[in-house]
């Protein structure tokens, strides 16, 4: 049976009638109907003799054993957040159950072939994205804070995990799961307008932005409005807004896809008869270089210091959360880039905003690259996520293609 694209478009479209209604797809993970996913999932691959196992954090294996241990690894999410789109994480399993059918029908390959379905990719239930993956990645660390988290009905992430069979004292013993990885594929919907943009069906990922968040606090002083003159005042919310401007500034000099965001700006006392006297904000920067990232911040910092100065404020910085660049490698950067130009006549490469399965697996020291497919309108997390369809059978060909070559090199 050769590759059939258009079945894994029609299977696609069997999971969503199964699994998902009319707000969307609603396979939240560490729930029933992510279970009847997996389950269905299962049935999928049942004729081509790959054998399944779950391990310690809940991920799903399929392993189609080959000539040597060494093993190519094909990765995914069926999970979804609520009332999400049918693309996001389910089009990489069921591209790697065409691919694995394909590979199967040749018979025993010359390295082991193993499709995952990783646990919780979404943590749309208590907040911890990356579960399965962190855990068989070994970087997992959270254990002691996942204790105590539960969901919005009071269910807790222990109990919540239980009936899987997973519990968060032996989770990190998935890690035996990537002792013979020698190189892992994911594709992905690109959740952005990029590829849209430059009028492009496929792309290769660089690797996944580093990202520095922080809250930034201008303090000042709260005056009445009427009384005060516009020359006396201490107004936060002054060095606030200035520096949301200058992000914009600080982003553009950065260049390489650098983002600078503010989320939120509380003021307090936050009445319309006052001057603001604390701007509390919520910034967060992303760049896929670690050196022009600090840099980036550094920049947002003396910004923030030389309008405190100029509106006669005190500034604040407190990191929220922090994470390094993960670079994928480059001769599988390589390898995608030479099969997309194949089938698609041109190629981009570009970094993922988002952090996604396949950043955990490299950096546990696994060679990895993702492909990205185009998203209409960049939207996703949202029923509306879509992908023409015949993108979404050239990105199962290229995934088939560069698994093949992956193969090959190993
Ligand atoms: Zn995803």
């Amino acid at each position: 049976m050769p590759l059939s694209p258009e079945r894994t478009v029609a299977e696609l479209h069997e999971l969503q009638e199964l699994t998902g209604d009319e707000n969307g797809a609603q396979r939240v993970a560490w729930t029933d109907t992510w279970q009847q996913a997996r389950e269905w999932l299962r049935g999928k691959l049942a004729a081509t003799g790959a054998e399944e196992t779950i391990d310690a954090a809940g991920n799903q294996w399929f392993t189609l054993a080959g000539d040597s241990e060494r093993a190519l690894l094909i990765g995914g999410h069926i999970d979804s957040v609520p009332s999400g789109g049918w693309l996001d994480g389910a089009l990489n399993v069921m591209a790697g159950v065409e691919v694995l059918r394909r590979i199967a029908e040749e018979g025993t390959p010359p390295v082991t072939v193993r499709l995952v379905n990783w646990a919780d990719e979404e943590g749309a239930r208590f907040g911890r994205s990356l579960f399965g993956s962190s855990a068989a990645a070994g970087s997992m660390s959270d254990q002691d804070e996942l204790r105590q988290r539960k969901d919005a009905d009071g269910v807790s992430l222990p109990d919540a995990i239980a009936p899987f069979g997973v519990d968060l004292d032996t989770a990190l013993e998935a890690r035996g799961e990537l002792e013979n990885a020698a190189a892992y594929l994911e594709l992905h919907i690109e959740q952005g307008p990029v590829l849209e943009s430059m009028d492009l069906p496929l792309g290769v990922v660089l690797g996944t932005f580093g990202v520095e968040r922080h809250q930034v606090t201008f303090r000042g002083q709260a005056a009445h409005a009427g009384s005060t003159p516009m020359d006396q005042r201490r107004d936060a919310l002054a060095g606030a807004a200035r520096l949301e401007l200058e992000l914009k500034e600080i982003a553009a000099r950065t260049g390489g896809g650098a983002v600078c965001t503010m989320g939120s700006v509380v003021t307090r006392p936050g009445i319309v008869t006052s001057v603001v006297e604390t701007a509390e904000c919520l910034l967060d920067q992303r760049h896929l270089d670690e050196i022009q990232l600090a840099e980036m911040l550094d920049n947002a910092k003396a910004a923030s210091r030389r309008f405190a100065q100029e509106e006669d404020l005190e500034v604040e910085w407190e990191r929220i959360w922090n994470i390094e660049p993960i670079l994928f490698d480059v001769g599988l950067i390589e390898l995608a880039d030479e099969t997309i130009y194949e089938l698609a006549g041109s190629s981009h490469r570009l970094p993922s905003g988002p952090l996604h399965d396949a950043a955990e697996v490299a950096r546990a020291g696994v060679p990895t690259v993702m492909v990205f497919v185009q998203s209409l309108r960049g939207l996703s997390h949202t029923k509306l996520e879509d992908t023409k369809e015949e993108h979404l059978e050239l990105a199962v060909r290229a995934l088939d293609r560069l698994a093949q070559k992956t193969i090959e090199t190993l």
